[in-house]
């Protein structure tokens, strides 16, 4: 027989405990993997009906939204995304979209499969949107729709300043979609106050969630403009927004897929945990553990990709410093440390490493670890490197920055 039992034995896949300091996945709390084995029900049974409304309450705080159309896409972040720009952006819509990284690209060819007109504002990788140019943009071209930009670029390790952003988009009347995938819990994601009109995020980066799912939320004037357009049918029936709002809407609980049951309960779970620790202190938590790593890294010499002021806690680009096999460090980090970091994409390929301090991973051990490990792979690699010095570094930045003690959070 053709398909008949495997040559090899299978066994039941372990996979090995790592310590995940990459851009994504983060780790994941002991609570939020317990939750997913939790029996599955029905997608309507009333029981799970009353945890999706929690689910939203709880999003809605992440948010800092009032947002009724606030819930999860069955799917990973990149699902966020795709829904934002399949539902808002028609042909013929002038979109003016900020890449300066690999994700602000991402949103740009969703723009053009939309066959929407995207006006492009280019920056530096490693720099944040420049909002003059962004305002110039919306001086030179008439009727734009939408400013779709990413808050967090995790190829970069930059925030960019979404407030002023989404300020000028108002002033000209136009639509928001942000990425806050990185950023969400990690940095003030302010919705309401800034005016933001769509915004999604990921399970598995600062939500420390098993990943597949984009918590996203639309403004409730987003959501009545695109009732009155009635020529508007979304060109993806899985994410369209109409559909959508039949299962996770206020008041109407229709059939529209089958919801991924159990990895919604771990996203409840994760949520529950950041209500319970607090936003704000979530935010100090890992400016907390990021000053340490920052104070470790910089006694090692590496230094930072991204300027001081627009740097992401939880994401920490470096340059690799030459004569130096940056494949190599970072394989045995894996393989000696069980510690995976991230490594440059697209043009910065080979250029960085990224160190991810995302949620669960966000924690003195993860630090103090990664600098030990990367202090002896150094050494070991003839580098010029005396081991211990990098701890320590980081736990003066520690006992600088009290636990209980609040420092500026960069918003
Ligand atoms: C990770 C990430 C995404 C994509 O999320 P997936 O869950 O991998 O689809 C989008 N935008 C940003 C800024 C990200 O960091």
């Amino acid at each position: 027989m053709k398909f008949g039992k495997p040559s090899r034995k299978i066994n039941t896949f372990y996979p090995p405990q790592r310590t995940l300091m990459g851009p994504g996945p983060s780790e994941i709390h002991p609570r939020v993997f317990s939750a997913m084995g939790r029996p599955t029900i029905g997608y309507l049974d009333p029981v799970f009906v009353e945890m999706m409304d929690q689910l939203k309450e709880l999003l809605r705080y992440a948010f800092q939204t009032k947002n009724s159309m606030t819930f999860p896409v069955s799917g990973p972040g990149s699902a966020g995304m795709e829904m934002c720009f399949v539902n808002m952006v028609k042909p013929g819509d002038k979109v003016i979209v900020c890449k300066n990284g690999v994700f602000g690209g991402r949103m740009l060819e969703n723009i053009e499969r939309c066959g929407g007109i995207p006006i492009v504002v280019e920056d530096q990788w490693g720099a944040p949107v420049d909002t003059d140019k962004v305002e110039k943009a919306f001086k030179q071209n008439q009727n734009v729709k939408v400013l779709a930009f990413v808050h967090a670029e995790t190829s970069t390790g930059v925030a960019s300043d979404a407030k002023t952003l989404a300020k000028i988009a108002d002033q000209y009347s136009a639509y928001t979609i942000m990425d806050a995938v990185t950023s969400l819990a990690g940095i003030p994601v302010l919705v309401d106050e800034w005016g933001i009109d769509a915004c999604y995020s990921g399970s598995q980066k600062c939500l420390s969630c098993t990943p597949g799912l984009s918590p996203i939320t639309f403004s409730d004037k987003l959501m009545e403009d695109l009732k009155k357009d009635k020529q508007r049918k979304s060109q993806s029936w899985f994410l369209d927004l109409d559909l959508l709002s039949g299962y996770w809407g206020d008041n109407t609980r229709t059939y529209h897929h089958t919801a991924p049951t159990n990895s919604l309960y771990s996203l409840h779970e994760a949520l529950l945990m950041l209500q319970e620790e607090g936003l704000e202190n979530s935010w100090f938590r890992h400016r907390r553990n990021h000053q340490a790593l920052k104070a470790g890294l910089e006694e090692l010499g590496l230094k930072f990709l991204v300027e001081e002021s627009f740097r992401l806690p939880q994401m920490n680009a470096v340059t690799v410093m030459p004569n130096i096999d940056e494949k190599e460090v970072r394989k045995r980090l894996l393989e000696e440390y069980n510690i995976e970091i991230g490594a440059g994409l697209g043009s910065l390929s080979g250029k960085i490493w990224r160190f991810g301090i995302m949620g669960y991973s966000c924690k003195m051990e993860n630090v103090m670890l990664a600098l030990c490990a990367l202090e002896t792979v150094f050494s070991d690699m003839g580098a010029d490197t005396e081991v211990g010095l990098a701890e320590a570094a980081a736990y003066k930045a520690y006992a600088s920055h009290p636990a209980n003690r609040k420092i500026e959070a960069v918003a």
